[in-house]
């Protein structure tokens, strides 16, 4: 149960999502019982900003919280099992995918953007993307522990090679999302709540975070060299399409071993 304190706090956060599940959509009740908080990034409910909270219900927190949790009898995993679970991370992944390149293209309009005095949807971005990359981390995690002795060796095989393309591609995307935060904080918000940050400030007032450091983006006058950082962003994302096609190609591979 989320203390007193905390669940005062989350109301606000469950309203703004519209006391809705932000992985799996189902609708909690308005009292937000069955809802939970959980924290992107790296920090706990407690220490997080309500920019890096999100809204979920008790079964998609507890898979998050704890992927290795529930019953051994309810972890013996068969092909139709695996086959789900596939299908799953698939589609979270692949709305992770297309919701970084909208990211980073959030991050390259970001000085027109600032110039015009907009507010891009940074926070809400941020939390989306990494919301389905601890959920996809989990759902490896609930497969890697699972009994799996109901499968096949080609099976076993061929889900390593999907999950090993898959951790390659998670890994580029992360990479992707710490480069537009490294672009934000260079042109002076806060990478998590995108609130301003003073030339001298160290530290987010909104949400005490400590700003990242981008020294080494930056010119002998000090100037930060944004143009290199785009550049750098885009290669970046195009990395992570290459990996994309092999995580593809490995969902197909073994959907057919376990179709066989
Ligand atoms: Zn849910
Ligand atoms: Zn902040």
């Amino acid at each position: 149960m989320a203390s007193r304190a905390q669940r005062s706090d989350g109301r606000a956060v469950f309203e703004r999502d519209g006391y809705e599940c932000q992985h799996c959509r189902t609708d909690g009740e308005s009292a937000g019982d069955d809802l939970r908080l959980f924290a992107v990034g790296r920090r706990s409910v407690d220490a997080a900003h309500p920019r890096s909270l999100v809204t979920l219900c008790v079964d998609c927190f507890e898979r998050l919280d704890d992927p290795t949790a529930s019953t051994a009898e309810s972890r013996v995993l068969t092909a139709d099992g695996l086959f789900r679970t596939i299908r799953e991370i698939t589609r979270t992944q692949s709305g992770a995918v297309s919701d970084v390149a909208e990211f980073a293209s959030l991050a390259t309009s970001l000085p027109a953007t600032l110039e015009a005095g907009d507010r891009p949807p940074y926070a809400a971005s941020r939390r989306r993307i990494l919301l389905a990359l601890a959920v996809v981390d989990a759902q490896f995690e609930a497969v890697d522990t699972a009994d799996r002795s109901r499968l096949g060796g080609d099976v076993l095989e061929a889900f390593d090679a999907f999950a090993d393309a898959s951790a390659r591609l998670r890994t580029r995307l992360s990479a992707v999302v710490d480069l537009v935060e490294t672009v934000t904080s260079a042109l002076g918000r806060c990478h998590v709540c995108f609130e301003s940050l003073e030339a001298d400030q160290s530290q987010c007032a909104e949400c005490e975070i400590t700003r990242l450091d981008v020294t080494e983006w930056r010119d002998a006058n000090g100037t930060v060299r944004v143009d290199a950082l785009f550049s750098t962003l885009n290669r970046s994302l195009e990395r992570t399409s290459a990996t994309t096609e092999r995580v593809t190609d490995g969902a197909t591979a073994l959907a057919e071993t376990l179709a066989d």
